[in-house]
């Protein structure tokens, strides 16, 4: 079984990871994504808000009809943008939606806020009181006007060590400080890792780079001395599922923890099935 806790996708024309998907060869559509699922054995997979040209992201009520369509093979993921009205908005939606919002999503790096902000806290309350994670975007941003400074991993040990009771996921293993992420779960035991989105595109190094990818993956698996909280993500369309699933089943890693990134991992920490 996989599950693929890390997908993006929507239907505006300014979508800025249609990017991706030409670069990729993808039509970024549902069906599309749907039957690519089926064909690598993907039984199910959160969808998270993709962000738009200007910056933006696409709005949850979006995320959440697509994922009605995908007749229960999408949950959505809010995204929480640093605002109070955004906020209010978020403990709303997740409320009406009860069980169905699998987790929350932050998007460091593109919102200029570091993650122990005041106006996140009704968002983590909601989410220690529910068991529902907060997922952070960590390392490269897809765009040049991201900040790296705002989407360090190292930033979330402050918040890991206030809220013990809060779940968080480190989305993309932190690419490229896959140590410092590492380091982060390591240390704090309420802290998960996503592998999702660490490469895309071709050019002349592209095998070399995602060797040294797995590699470097593996090598962070064996300084936590556990696999027991990274889990599988694609970051559709920055991967296709296929590439995503061949890279997660080329890490150098028992079997046992294989299947645990693959979705057993995602199972536990998002509550699915
Ligand atoms: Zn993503």
């Amino acid at each position: 079984m996989v599950f693929d806790c890390h997908i993006h996708l929507s239907e505006y024309p300014d979508d800025r990871l249609r990017r991706y998907a030409r670069l990729n060869g993808f039509f970024y559509t549902l069906e599309e994504l749907l039957s690519s699922m089926d064909k690598e054995g993907v039984s199910g997979g959160l969808l998270l808000s993709p962000l738009l040209e200007d910056g933006s992201a696409v709005p949850n009520t979006h995320i959440l009809k697509l994922c009605e369509r995908s007749g229960g093979r999408l949950s959505p993921v809010l995204t929480v943008e640093p605002s109070r009205e955004w906020v209010e908005d978020c403990v709303e939606t997740f409320t009406k939606n009860r069980g169905l919002v699998k987790a929350f999503k932050i998007r460091l790096g593109y919102v200029r806020v570091k993650p122990v902000n005041q106006v996140f806290s009704r968002i983590y309350d909601l989410a220690e009181e529910h068991g529902v994670p907060v997922m952070f975007h960590t390392g490269d941003t897809a765009t040049e006007r991201g900040s790296l400074e705002y989407s360090h991993p190292l930033l979330l040990d402050e918040l890991a060590v206030s809220r013990p009771e809060l779940k968080i996921v480190v989305c993309h293993f932190g690419n490229p400080w896959i140590m410092d992420a590492a380091e982060v779960a390591y240390k704090n035991p309420n802290v998960y890792l996503d592998i999702s989105g660490l490469f895309t595109g071709g050019g002349e190094y592209r095998d070399k780079y995602v060797e040294w990818l797995s590699n470097r993956v593996s090598e962070a698996i064996y300084f936590m001395g556990s696999a027991g909280r990274v889990l599988f993500g694609s970051d559709y369309p920055v991967e296709s599922l296929s590439e995503a699933v061949r890279f997660a089943r080329s890490l150098k890693v028992s079997p046992g923890d294989i299947e645990r990134i693959m979705w057993l991992n995602s199972k536990e920490v998002f509550g699915f099935g």
